[in-house]
């Protein structure tokens, strides 16, 4: 990065001691007046628009603003930020599409038909969310997923217009193609004037005389389609994918919303997931804890052997370095799968090998008393506790 960036702080023009709230608010009234659908084709506006996404990225999250305090652009230049860091910049990553959730949620969301808001420019349409559940694996390695969806188009015959071919929209008598009217009233401390969206046109400034019958005025017409989601390895439980334009359409030209696909990931019987890691128990014998041997270890990327070494004792953990889950910026990074063994205490066991470990446990000088093992339980080997005991008080 040769270009020399400017300070965090004097992008979004608040203190270094700016709280959550202050960069919060410089960056939403930054962020509206540099938005790339507020400046269509403006490229200085646009690089404004990252700049100060950048900066609200970093200086919004607490363990970022303090790597930033403490080592500036260098806390993220190289290093684990992946290629070039912060560079190169993954605006649709999902942890962005939360902070435009949120922020552009309430900008360009509901339509924008807000009391007060001048609104025949062109805008944004609305955001559609859905959900979509996928498997455990399908979150590691990522999938192809398609999703059925009602979505509105503009309508053919009238181009969006609403007004029957032949015809146009005029201009709402009301507000004069205003899209909003002021009320005057007089009150104790004068004269209030109070702003509302336009009851006549809804604000849109015009109006419909004969309605375009395809659409019965409204400009639209729905129709099911089929979506292609991509959703990328190492994607979590509750994160989402942004989907560019393919939301509800936007009005006056503006462009369409954004389809936010959240995903649910299903539960895996012996898998459990951190993060970037995976967790699972494997069980082994008694035997094979004592002397060693190969288990059949389950991972992702299906079973590997493991060799146990001998004397392992029951909780021990393994690491199967590089076999978790892969980072959502680099899928050549993968996290780690530990895997912990569990001792089996043996249940069902045959005569004979009940009689094997019965001789184990004499070998091993495990018995109290060796004369009564025979049976391996009942009064002799009480009583053989006993004597020991006594012995033991005795001396
Ligand atoms: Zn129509
Ligand atoms: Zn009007």
């Amino acid at each position: 990065m040769a270009e020399s960036k400017r300070d965090y702080y004097e992008v979004l023009g608040v203190g270094r001691d700016a709280d959550d709230a202050a960069i919060k608010k410089a960056y939403r009234a930054l962020a509206k007046k540099y938005h790339p659908d507020m400046n269509p084709g403006d490229a200085d506006a646009e690089k404004k628009f990252k700049e100060a996404s950048e900066a609200y990225a970093v200086l919004s999250d607490p363990d970022k603003r303090r790597q930033y305090d403490q080592f500036g652009h260098a806390a993220f230049e190289g290093g684990a930020g992946g290629a070039g860091g912060f560079g190169g910049f993954d605006f649709n990553g999902a942890d962005f599409s939360d902070i435009f959730g949120d922020i552009f949620g309430d900008l360009f969301g509901g339509g924008g038909r807000r009391g007060g808001r001048a609104n025949n420019g062109p805008m944004k349409g609305s955001n559609i969310r859905k959900s979509i559940r996928i498997t455990f694996e399908e979150a590691v390695f990522g999938c192809e997923k398609e999703l059925d969806l009602v979505l509105k188009d503009p309508c053919s015959t009238c181009n969006g217009t609403g007004a029957k071919p032949g015809t146009s929209p005029e201009t709402c008598p009301k507000c004069g193609g205003k899209g909003q009217v002021v009320y005057t009233s007089q009150s104790f401390f004068g004269t209030v004037q109070n702003v509302q969206t336009c009851p006549n046109c809804g604000g849109s400034g015009k109006v419909i005389k004969e309605k375009c019958t395809s659409c019965s005025g409204t400009g639209f017409t729905s129709s099911r389609k089929k979506i292609q989601v991509s959703i990328p390895a190492g994607i979590d439980n509750g994160q989402s994918v942004r989907i560019r334009e393919k939301g509800e359409p936007g009005a006056n030209g503006g462009p369409r919303g954004d389809l936010l696909v959240e995903v649910n990931v299903s539960r895996h019987p012996i898998f459990q997931r951190q993060d970037m890691h995976i967790f699972s128990t494997v069980p082994i014998s008694f035997a094979q804890a004592a002397l060693g041997g190969d288990v059949r270890v389950p991972t992702v990327d299906g079973d590997v052997i493991y060799t146990v070494k001998p004397g392992t004792k029951t909780d021990t953990k393994v690491r199967l370095k590089g076999k978790g889950v892969p980072s959502l910026r680099n899928a050549q990074v993968r996290g780690d799968h530990y895997v912990t063994l569990v001792i089996q205490t043996p249940e069902k066991l045959s005569a004979e090998a009940k009689e094997a470990l019965r001789k184990f446990d004499l070998l091993a000088g495990n018995t109290l008393n060796q004369e009564t093992s025979e049976d391996g339980k009942g009064k002799g080997k009480k009583k053989g506790f006993m004597d020991k005991m006594k012995e033991a008080f005795e001396e």
